[in-house]
């Protein structure tokens, strides 16, 4: 594509026009092989930002960034399933739901991205088990999923490259915010990397992505449609982030949390809830009946636990290890100062301040002990800071107490 055909297509899409997926396919490949630079990529970005994409267009997108880098099948009568979250805090589903559905016989293939922002990455979160292998070739990732029935493993470069590239260019050009480029973004990774179904786990609220239900539902809506288009079934969840799904923050504090969920030992309902659900979402796109049901049998048994340490032994972990961890250093409880009603939990401050105690010690972190809409009085412990130096003002801080009681709120706002 040279100059001038880049610059019509730029200029079509600033008038609103619907650009056909050659465009697409040769926008992408021009830009891969360095003909488009960097300033009319953005100049397009932007027109779709202000523009939208149709469907069509976000699903030809998509196709060109899948056919930039590699892809990955299963045999045909491998029925594998895939989750994607969009990003919160305290977001332990992935280590919940993944080992949980394998263990119902629903193979389960997952690359995982790293922390962003306030925001935890499931694969930071288990390189914390000693001796944890992320970095799976191609070949070990699929054997594992064949053998074991589950992996996690980091995201590679290999798969959807064009995707990378035009997220950097994304990022450095305020041009991410777009339900299309991000549904096609999201979806093309998931493409490349060969599951037959997946589940959107769409965050919405304060601390995730999308802030308000209509956008969050929009994104589902899209990533269910372009999925279809790929002959992929899926389900979009889209669920609160207002507050910490679970009741732990940071990296190996949230590993703590996910094995003593796994285990059957007591836990937070609401994460439960979180986890059950996208797990059950996970066995219904793979045809599994009676699918909420069957994924709580599997937890409350046992069976998720054994299987969450079969992946970790058969990725390298040290399962002892895993089993003993615990914060190491001792807790300091921050309490309330007044008598009322949590009216708000500051997830994204709450999120950026576990990252940093985290990135100094792995088995740092916090844990909230309240939920919105608790009743608390003052010295009601609020919340433990496990970490040398960690900020207790600004953990303080991240609790409004109300005198009045807020109304409850969902934990799922829709399902698409
Ligand atoms: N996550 C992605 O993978 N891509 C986006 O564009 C936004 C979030």
């Amino acid at each position: 594509m040279n100059e001038m055909t880049m610059r019509h297509a730029i200029e079509r899409k600033r008038e609103g026009e619907t650009l056909e997926p050659g465009v697409w396919e040769a926008v992408i490949a021009s830009y891969m092989d360095g003909e488009t630079d960097d300033a009319q990529m953005s100049a397009l970005l932007m027109a779709c930002v202000w523009r939208g994409l149709v469907v069509d267009e976000a699903a030809a997108l998509t196709g060109a960034m899948v056919a930039s880098g590699a892809t990955l099948s299963y045999p045909d009568d491998v029925f594998v399933v895939d989750k994607h979250s969009s990003g919160g805090v305290s977001d332990i589903v992935s280590l919940v739901a993944v080992p949980l559905v394998a263990s119902c016989g629903v193979p389960v293939a997952k690359l995982s991205g790293r922390s962003l922002g306030h925001t935890g990455g499931t694969v930071d979160k288990l390189e914390t088990i000693a001796g944890f292998n992320v970095m799976l070739t191609m070949e070990e990732f699929v054997r594992q999923v064949e053998t074991v029935g589950c992996a996690i493993a980091a995201q590679t470069d290999a798969f959807a490259p064009a995707d990378r590239r035009l997220y950097k260019l994304r990022d450095r050009t305020g041009t991410v915010p777009s339900t299309g480029l991000i549904a096609a973004s999201i979806v093309s990774k998931k493409v490349a990397a060969g599951a037959k179904a997946f589940v959107f786990d769409v965050k919405c609220g304060t601390a995730a992505f999308m802030r308000d239900a209509r956008a969050a539902t929009e994104l589902g809506q899209a990533l269910v449609d372009i999925s279809a288009r790929f002959g992929r079934r899926a389900h979009a969840v889209v669920t609160d982030m207002n507050e910490p799904l679970g009741r732990s923050i940071g990296t190996g504090i949230e590993v703590v949390e996910a094995r003593e969920m796994l285990r059957g030992a007591s836990v937070d309902a609401r994460a439960r809830e979180g986890c059950l659900r996208i797990a059950g979402e996970m066995l219904e796109v793979a045809g599994v009946s009676d699918p909420q049901n069957v994924a709580a049998a599997a937890l409350d048994s046992g069976r998720a636990y054994e299987k969450f340490v079969a992946m970790i032994g058969a990725q390298g972990g040290d399962v002892r290890a895993m089993e003993a961890m615990a914060p190491s250093v001792r807790e300091i409880v921050v309490t309330a100062t007044a008598d009322g009603y949590v009216a708000a939990i500051d997830a994204v401050a709450l999120g950026n301040i576990a990252r940093e105690l985290s990135d100094r010690d792995a088995t740092a972190g916090i844990r909230v002990d309240v939920r919105t809409g608790q009743r608390v009085s003052s010295g009601t412990p609020l919340v433990r800071a496990y970490g040398e130096g960690a900020p207790l003002d600004r953990i303080a801080r991240a609790f409004s107490i109300g005198e009045s009681e807020p109304a409850p709120r969902a934990l799922v706002y829709a399902i698409i």
